[in-house]
């Protein structure tokens, strides 16, 4: 799916009003960040111990907050307050990337941002890497369709965090909805997302998450994807005509109404027979999982 270019745009005008608000001393987010405990931004010396303490704490209580500001950003009915609440989960994230950015010793190695990350971190397309009793009503389900002559291709099942982390932060750069040296380190990750230049690196997020096949603002790292622990699969489905297929208690029905996907209401039905339920958040056609989530 290509990024709304016209919305991105506007919502990067209105960070930059406001980054440099919260990001405090620039010289300290410039390249190369290696720096030590005892950064220039501290006022009083606290131990090794309290403030690893502290920072793990304050880190908690931010993801949190992603989470909830995550969830609140992907409401229809939020739609008019999508621009704020961007800033805001922005300044969240700055703050975190703050936080963790003292800890950062080795920047230098990491690997710049792109589409060969997509290769990295694989993810699988079996139907046997879901959990139980999740992958039999799945396996059901599909041979069901495709016994009444539709077509099933599954495009991804169980993903492993890193994936769905590098997805995500991807999809944000590449929107203009986060700034490359805004993004949280995470460990196990040497990732680089700063190109040199905001444009540089927007470009190399946006074909990172076109060679992931997102379709959908991904899953927050912050409220996880039901993809994480194998209860949630992306299936592209069609046929042609009607689709006579067995529901979950052995019922035959019978489906003629439109669309001919997997978005197909009287599908969605049968699908939930089986306990393999449609995305309840719009617009990610090929979700299914344990809960709608
Ligand atoms: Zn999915």
């Amino acid at each position: 799916m290509a990024p709304a270019m016209g919305t991105a745009e506007t919502s990067r005008v209105a960070m930059h009003d406001s980054s440099r608000d919260h990001s405090g001393d620039e010289s300290m987010r410039s390249k190369p960040r290696i720096s030590t405990a005892k950064s220039a931004g501290e006022v009083e010396p606290v131990g090794s111990l309290e403030r690893a303490s502290n920072v793990a704490f304050e880190s908690k209580a931010l993801l949190e907050s992603l989470g909830v500001l995550d969830d609140l950003v992907s409401r229809d009915g939020l739609v008019s307050h999508r621009a704020a609440l961007l800033d805001y989960q922005r300044s969240v994230m700055r703050k975190l990337a703050t936080l963790h950015g003292n800890d950062i010793e080795a920047v230098a190695q990491r690997a710049l941002s792109g589409p060969e990350w997509a290769k990295r971190f694989p993810g699988s397309r079996s139907t046997s890497d879901l959990v139980l009793p999740f992958r039999t009503g799945v396996n059901a389900f599909i041979a069901s369709m495709q016994a009444g002559g539709a077509k099933v291709v599954v495009s991804a099942t169980l993903r492993p965090p890193e994936r769905a982390w590098l997805m995500y932060y991807s999809w944000k750069i590449g929107k203009g909805e986060i700034d490359a040296d805004d993004v949280p380190p995470k460990a196990g990750i040497d990732i680089e997302w700063n190109h040199g230049n905001a444009a540089k690196s927007r470009q190399a997020a946006q074909k990172m998450a076109a060679a992931y096949g997102i379709a959908a603002t991904p899953a927050s790292p912050h409220s996880p994807s039901r993809h994480i622990t194998g209860q949630a699969i992306d299936m592209t489905i069609s046929w042609k005509d009607a689709l006579v297929l067995k529901d979950g208690n052995g019922q035959s029905v019978t489906i003629t109404s439109a669309p001919r996907d997997g978005t197909n209401l009287e599908l969605v039905k049968v699908g939930a027979a089986f306990g393999v339920i449609k995305a309840k958040f719009g617009h990610d056609d090929p979700h299914w999982s344990t809960d709608g989530h």
